[in-house]
Formats: structure tokens, C-alpha cells, sequence
């Protein structure tokens, strides 16, 4: 056992730091030793599929959630804990307290299969930055998509960028559209064009067939083309982007709502499930049309909608999803803890924004939430209360008993001598 830090006073400033430096590698150690139990816990959780009964959203949302840590240290923790089989030897570094989290991460998030061995030796002396070049100088089959990492450090070759252009020209009647693109972007492109001229071509078939097929002569509608199909890949970037927009108006759906038998439908769609008319009639995102015996009478408590100042008022109060542990902040709804259909007002103390996600999964029964806001209540399928708060609490348990870990060596690497994984290929026996 080292002295504490406490024990070196009195001696000269360079024992004092050895002292420290000495505590600081038997902590580390521990730390380590604990990192590599709680990946083995959390790759237990992700095993069994058990976060999908908390209601978050991805296995980083629990690590981040139950531990009180980043997303950024979340995502490190649930890579490792994903591919805990396929690195055993870098999981006993960490569980015994040789290798630090950050180290085995760097691996688990990009290394190839089959690289346990050469990574578990070269992590023994290498740092974070250092194994991450490494990770990168592995031969990758399918080169194209890592464009991000070209502009960091001077290592490995570097390809010339390819640039693509778009130019525009017409005579008052038709425009012409000159667009070049490199060979990644363009086979994007052509992925994109192809799926929405497949969709347009079923939609046009189902049409066909409804009315007895292949009927109208002259004027029927015509087979969808390449021109509809680059118009409908336009028009859901469009959407997209509205979408995207919080402030912005979501959708233009319009809602029929039977008063009296509360039934909703679409215009001219399908009719809708309860949780589906009380998740679109949730925010104003959805026009309302109120009608009794099929005819309208109103379109809607005005007060339904929510005004931006009330809007403001609720991002101001909780910027987030309310769902614990979210943190979710982007194309929230306002949802209405009351819902509107049954008299709940739309004021501050009946609203609460949640994701698109958490708003589904309470509409469908997953997780109830109950108010009023500044007391609300979440519980999950079993009526347990979800809190945000980390399960972190002082330590019962001795810390684990492994031995200090001074750190990577930081020897300056040669990469001139060193030798990246590669996989054995599947022809060599
Ligand atoms: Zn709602
Ligand atoms: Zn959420």
C-alpha cells in the first residue's frame, strides 16, 4: 500500500510528487479494475437486451444515465462492452487493472475482428493517441467511407479530393442542371433517385390494380419517371428539413376528429388507433377538424396550439425530453400531461416536451407520465418511477485489489517500423 497524499509532507517537492504520482498509479489501477467490471455488467445488459425495459433509447443512454457520466465516455464504455467476445485479452488488461477504458475503446470502436492479440500487446506500451493512429493504419477493405479522419495528423497517404460541381442554365422555358460528382456521392445519388422511382412505381401499380387494371386509355395516369422520382427525393429533403426545424412547423397532417365517438382519421387516410389521434392531437403540429355525425364544427379549441411564447416558456423551464436521463433537446413535442380530448388545458403546468421517441413510447403505453409538471411523475411498465439520477453512492466494497498502473510507457513511436493488423485473408489455408 502507498502512503497517502497527506503522508508526504515534509518532504523535498520531487518526493513529494513521487509520492503522488505513486498514489495516482495505485488509483488508476483501481479505476481500471472497476471500468472492466462495469463493461462486463453492461455487456451482461446488452446481451439480455434488458435496457429496452428502462425505456431509454440506446445502451450509451443507460451508461450515460445510470453512471452519471458523458455521452462521450458513455459511447466509450457501451463500444467495449459490445464487443467484450471479441476482445478478451484487452477486457483482462482493463479488468486487471493494466489498460485504461479510454485505451481499450479507442480499439473496440474501429479495430478489426481478429485484432485482440496484436492490440492487447501494443496497448501495453502505447497511449490513447497512439493507438488510435494504429487503428487507422489498418488496411480497411472498402476505403471510401472514412472521409472525417483525412485532415487529422500527417500519416498515411493522402488521395487527392475529389470535387464535384453543379452549374445551371435554361432558355426561359426549361432549366438545365449540370451536376458532377465524385463516384461516392454520385452512387448516393443514384441509390436515392432508384428508391424513390421504386416507391412511385408501386404506389402507381397499387393505383392500377385498384381501379381493374391498366384501364383509362389516354388518360390515364402515366408511369412514373426518372423527373417525378428527382422531384420526390426534393420534396422529402424538404420535409426533412422542416422537420428538423423544432420552431418549424412539423407536418401539415390534417386530423378528423369524431366528438362524439371519439374517433380520429387522417384526411382522406386511414382511421387512426387511440395513440396514434392523441399523439398527433398532442402538439400543434396536426391540424385538427372537430365534426359530429360527419360534419365539421370547429377546427379545434384554438387553445390547443401552442404559441411560441408558450413554447418558450416550456424550453425555458426544461430545454430536454423530460424523459429521464434523455437529453434530448432537437424536434421535442409539447405533450399534454392531461390529454386535450379529455379537458386538459394547454398551460404551462399541463405541458411537457418530450422526443419524438419518449412521446411514442408514452402513447403506447411503455411509460405513463402524470403531473402536474412541476411534480411529474414517470414510471415504467411496471410502475416503477424513473429518476435521473446516477446510481453512483459511496463505496461499501474495498476497491479492487490489483496493482498500480503507472500509465503507457509514451515511448515516441517509430511507425516506420511498425507493423499495422492486418487480417489474415480467408484464402491462406
Ligand atoms: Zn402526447
Ligand atoms: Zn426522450
Amino acid at each position: 500500500m502507498v502512503a497517502a497524499s497527506s503522508g508526504g509532507v515534509g518532504l523535498i517537492p520531487k518526493e513529494r510528487l513521487e509520492v503522488l504520482f505513486a498514489e495516482l498509479a495505485e488509483l488508476s489501477g483501481q479505476r481500471n479494475a472497476i471500468d472492466g467490471r462495469m463493461v462486463e455488467i453492461f455487456a451482461q445488459i446488452e446481451g439480455e437486451q434488458l435496457w429496452g425495459m428502462t425505456g431509454a433509447r440506446s445502451l450509451p443512454a443507460v451508461v450515460a444515465w445510470k453512471t452519471g457520466v458523458s455521452p462521450g465516455n458513455a459511447h466509450t464504455m457501451a463500444a467495449v462492452a459490445r464487443r467484450v467476445g471479441e476482445f478478451p485479452r484487452c477486457v483482462q488488461g482493463l479488468k486487471e487493472g493494466r489498460l485504461s477504458l479510454d485505451q481499450v475503446g479507442v480499439i473496440a470502436a474501429r479495430a478489426g475482428e481478429g485484432s485482440d492479440e496484436h492490440y492487447a500487446e501494443l496497448a501495453s506500451v502505447a497511449t490513447v493517441t497512439q493507438l488510435r493512429t494504429a487503428v487507422r493504419l489498418e488496411p480497411r477493405p472498402d476505403p471510401s467511407p472514412a472521409p472525417e479522419s483525412k485532415s487529422e495528423s500527417g500519416s498515411g497517404p493522402v488521395e487527392p479530393e475529389l470535387r464535384g460541381s453543379v452549374s445551371k442554365s435554361g432558355d426561359g422555358q426549361y432549366s438545365w442542371w449540370r451536376i458532377k460528382l465524385p463516384a461516392v456521392q454520385a452512387a448516393t445519388f443514384d441509390a436515392a433517385l432508384g428508391s424513390h422511382l421504386e416507391g412511385l412505381m408501386a404506389q402507381w401499380k397499387r393505383e392500377r390494380e385498384a381501379v381493374g387494371g391498366g384501364g383509362g386509355g389516354e388518360f390515364a395516369v402515366p408511369m412514373p419517371t426518372m423527373v417525378e422520382a428527382f422531384l420526390a427525393l426534393v420534396q422529402a429533403g424538404w420535409d426533412s428539413e422542416v422537420a428538423r426545424r423544432p420552431q418549424g412547423q412539423h407536418t401539415t397532417v390534417v386530423m378528423h376528429v369524431d366528438v362524439k365517438d371519439r374517433v380520429g382519421s387522417l384526411h382522406l387516410g386511414p382511421v387512426l388507433s387511440r395513440s396514434e389521434r392523441q399523439l398527433l392531437g398532442c402538439d400543434a403540429s396536426c391540424e385538427v377538424w372537430f365534426e359530429r355525425d360527419g360534419e365539421p364544427i370547429g377546427a379545434g379549441r384554438t387553445t390547443r396550439g401552442i404559441s411560441r411564447r408558450l413554447r418558450r416558456a416550456l424550453e425555458y423551464r426544461h430545454p430536454g425530453c423530460a424523459f429521464p436521463g434523455c437529453g434530448a433537446s432537437r424536434g421535442l413535442h409539447a405533450h399534454h400531461i392531461v390529454h386535450w380530448e379529455d379537458g386538459g388545458a394547454t398551460e404551462l403546468a399541463n405541458l411537457v416536451l418530450l422526443c419524438p421517441f419518449h412521446h411514442r413510447l408514452h402513447h403506447r403505453g411503455v411509460i405513463t407520465i402524470t403531473g402536474p409538471a412541476d411534480q411529474l411523475c414517470i414510471t415504467d411498465s411496471d410502475g416503477r418511477v424513473l429518476t435521473g439520477a446516477s446510481l453512483a453512492r459511496p463505496p461499501t466494497q474495498p476497491p479492487p485489489d490489483v496493482p498500480p498502473c503507472p500509465g503507457p510507457t509514451g515511448e515516441r513511436a517509430d511507425w516506420w517500423w511498425y507493423q499495422p493488423y492486418e487480417p489474415e485473408s480467408p484464402t491462406a489455408n
